[in-house]
């Protein structure tokens, strides 16, 4: 299974659940697979939740000590197993730093983070908000409350949707161990690598060393990326820490240095595109 099938997927569930606001509704899309939640405090701090049958019913046992968004994830994410069919590569139970951190992921999981990431952040209802606001920080926090989900599932889930260069990069003690361009940052061929030490300099580097919340910096696109585009692009960041493995979220807007360059950049999105050529249809109007 692709990542395109996957997306596909979970926008055809949004879609047949008629799904049109946000906080999307978990427990609705769980029960409509035929889940029943229970929220238990009986799980270790290590277990984020894990899928039981009593008596013919399918139940999602969640870590109620587990932050509310965390515990959405993690609903999510099983019900991703279901609809997928993917086999849990988990065992019977979920640890949360398996469903939060990248350093050991097996595939069928990731592309259970993604349905879960579509689905909680779903791109008909993200893809308007990134025309509105800059890829900030403050804004990042206001969406993750309004959507209900993590700040590093929104922010990339922004940078995914946005027409503008945007660039979502995700590092563990200082390691990059992800990183989502938008459409028109990739069509730049701006590439950053996954598995090297965040620059020195950076903000993310910035809040990793001094234990600030958020950072910021203005800087040239060189120090993030070797590639031939990156002399072409200053780079604005701001950076998040969060709490728990050392994780840093960088947003990174690039800028080009001489605009009246005509940079010849595409603004339509390739998933856009691509989705219908898979299903005939499009899931969501076009704005
Ligand atoms: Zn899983």
């Amino acid at each position: 299974m692709n990542p395109v099938t996957v997306i596909s997927k979970a926008r055809a569930l949004l879609h047949d659940m008629g799904i049109d606001r946000y906080p999307v509704d978990v427990e609705a899309i769980a029960n409509q697979q035929g889940f029943q939640i229970k929220i238990s405090d009986q799980l270790t701090p290590k277990e984020a939740g894990y899928v039981v049958n009593v008596a013919g019913k399918q139940l999602i046992i969640v870590n109620g000590n587990d932050r509310p968004y965390r515990q959405r994830f993690t609903i999510m994410h099983e019900v991703a197993h279901e609809v997928l069919e993917l086999p849990s590569m988990h065992g019977s139970t979920i640890s949360s730093s398996q469903l939060e951190s990248y350093a050991t992921r097996a595939q069928e999981e990731i592309l259970c983070d993604l349905f879960a990431a579509e689905c909680l952040v779903p791109w008909h209802l993200i893809a308007p908000l990134t025309e509105e606001f800059p890829y900030e920080a403050a804004v990042i926090q206001q969406l993750s409350d309004d959507f209900e989900a993590s700040k590093s599932c929104v922010a990339s889930r922004f940078s995914q949707a946005s027409r503008e260069l945007h660039i979502f990069v995700l590092a563990e003690n200082g390691i990059i161990r992800n990183v989502i361009p938008s459409t028109p940052a990739r069509d730049q061929k701006f590439w950053i690598n996954i598995g090297i030490q965040l620059p020195t300099g950076s903000a993310a580097d910035n809040v990793l060393r001094n234990g600030n919340n958020v950072a910021s910096v203005d800087c040239d696109g060189t120090i993030w990326s070797a590639s031939q585009a990156a002399a072409r692009f200053a780079c604005y960041e701001e950076a998040i820490l969060l709490g728990q493995w050392g994780q840093t979220l960088s947003l990174l807007t690039l800028e080009a240095i001489d605009p009246g360059g005509q940079l010849p950049y595409s603004s339509t999105s390739s998933e856009d595109e691509l989705l219908p050529e898979l299903t005939g249809e499009l899931p969501w109007p076009k704005r």
